[in-house]
């Protein structure tokens, strides 16, 4: 039976998706809709959607196809997110049975459309893309956070200005909106106030922040701030950084501030000058080494993450094997890799696709094949140390054959990981959850690290 005035909401990509997923439902509930766990009982049914690469978008489609296909009587089945604002009526053309469709950059417009659908005579499916939108950041009293158990993501700015090639987001997301420092502030306080341990800062570009504020840069700003007036905030992560604007004083801070971490992901999809050229990315290879080894020495222990892209259009197996060597030489705690997705409407559209997906899929298998090496020995080097771990939760070890072996272990993440991307910590016996504790170190695994509780 649909209960009336509840939703569900399906939330797919990235956490910047996840934070504007969960302001929709503080909107809907503010407004007095409930939270349906069981999307078969729920009145209104969203998929914030995603659109960034083909694989992306092929899940979008099935998951708003699948929910088309079971809605019953009484649903409303709404589109929301990068897919929706990037190819709008093509999406209803391609799932039938769509009620309303809604951009990312409106999704504070969420309640509108669904008063609109549940009362108005609107035209169905009813398109909510208000063209030139410009990005919406801010709403009143609705925290710009996902809380996933003791860690939060808090989105502080959405859009890019970067010209990358390969890139839709700033055709889906325009250029970037950054929320005042105030704002983020208040969202980290009550954060805090719930016990939140760890606080994730995110936007498709973390050092581009309060660029269009005119603040001069701004992160680096906004960390001194946030370490300031919340001490009690135990681990401040970033992700998201862009080569070229880690600056002196962000390392400074990350180097004399315990609370921000000694982590940084900093995405750098290739490491040849000629790729990186073709990609419309920093080709500065050499301000690479130099900020790395400056980050290094300054910052004891830094954990550093990065991206590649392999596959993409002209590169030769000399480029692939600079790419290769870098990451042999750099030796990154952690790297995401992809492979190239021909993303129409980007500036490398006119380059095609000419890499062959079995030359990308072996250069995928190789660069992966050397990162897990130097991972585990990464990890291994961490035997015998002790290391604080968030811990998230527990779980019950079983043989082979499923029968539990009363031997309880629990799961955690160090400053080494990030949510969702990294490794984990693998705990023997049962530790407090939404604590960080330290643990020594007693066991290395290609991505995981596996500890004891000092204190059994
Ligand atoms: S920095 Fe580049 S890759 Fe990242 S969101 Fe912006 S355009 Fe895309």
């Amino acid at each position: 039976m649909i209960k009336t005035n509840t939703f569900n909401i399906i939330s797919l990509g990235c956490a910047k998706n996840t934070v504007d997923s969960d302001s929709m439902a503080q909107l809907l509930e503010t407004s007095g809709y409930q939270y349906s766990e069981d999307a078969t009982k729920a009145q209104v049914l969203i998929v914030n959607t995603c659109g960034f690469i083909a694989p992306a978008r092929q899940e979008s489609i099935q998951t708003l196809t699948k929910l088309a296909a079971q809605k019953r009587r009484g649903q409303l089945l709404i589109a929301a997110g990068c897919l929706t604002q990037r190819y709008g009526e093509q999406i209803a053309l391609e799932v039938k049975g769509l009620d309303g469709i809604l951009g990312t950059r409106r999704w504070m417009d969420i309640v509108q459309v669904v008063q609109q659908l549940r009362h108005g005579n609107a035209p169905q499916p009813l398109y909510h893309l208000p063209s030139n939108a410009a990005i919406g950041i801010d709403t009143p009293l609705v925290s710009r956070s996902a809380v996933q158990g003791a860690s939060a993501y808090i989105k502080i700015a959405d859009g890019c200005r970067r010209p990358c090639a390969f890139c839709s987001i700033p055709l889906i997301k325009g250029p970037p909106v950054s929320r005042p420092i105030a704002a983020i502030v208040e969202d980290a306080r009550r954060l805090a106030a719930r016990g939140v341990k760890e606080i994730i800062l995110i936007a498709q570009d973390t050092t581009d922040y309060g660029f269009d504020l005119g603040l001069k840069d701004g992160l680096s700003q906004l960390l001194e701030v946030l370490s300031d007036e919340l001490p009690q905030i135990p681990w401040i992560r970033i992700l998201y950084a862009y080569p070229g604007y880690v600056t002196d004083r962000l390392i400074d801070l990350i180097a004399s501030r315990p609370q921000i971490l000694p982590y940084l992901d900093i995405p750098l999809q290739h490491a040849h000058p000629d790729t990186l050229k073709r990609m419309q990315r920093p080709a500065n290879v050499e301000w690479v080494y130099r900020t790395i080894e400056k980050m290094r020495q300054r910052i004891p222990n830094l954990a550093l993450r990065t991206t590649f892209i392999v596959g993409y259009p002209g590169e030769t197996e000399q480029e692939f094997q600079t790419l290769l060597d870098f990451i042999k030489e750099i030796r990154f705690d952690r790297v995401g890799a992809f492979q190239f997705s021909f993303e129409p409407g980007t500036a490398s559209e006119p380059l095609g696709d000419p890499i062959p997906p079995q030359i990308k899929q072996e250069r995928w298998e190789r660069l992966m094949s050397l990162q897990q090496s130097i991972s585990l020995q990464i990890n291994q080097s961490w035997i015998g140390k002790t290391l604080p771990v968030l811990v998230e939760g527990e779980a019950e070890i079983e043989d082979q054959n499923g029968n539990p072996l009363n031997q309880q272990i629990s799961i955690g993440r160090s400053y080494r990981d990030a949510p969702e991307i990294d490794g984990l910590v693998i705990i023997e016996g049962k530790a407090p959850q939404g604590e960080i504790i330290p643990v020594k170190i007693s066991g290395a695994l290609p991505y995981d690290l596996q500890a004891t509780l000092l204190h059994p």
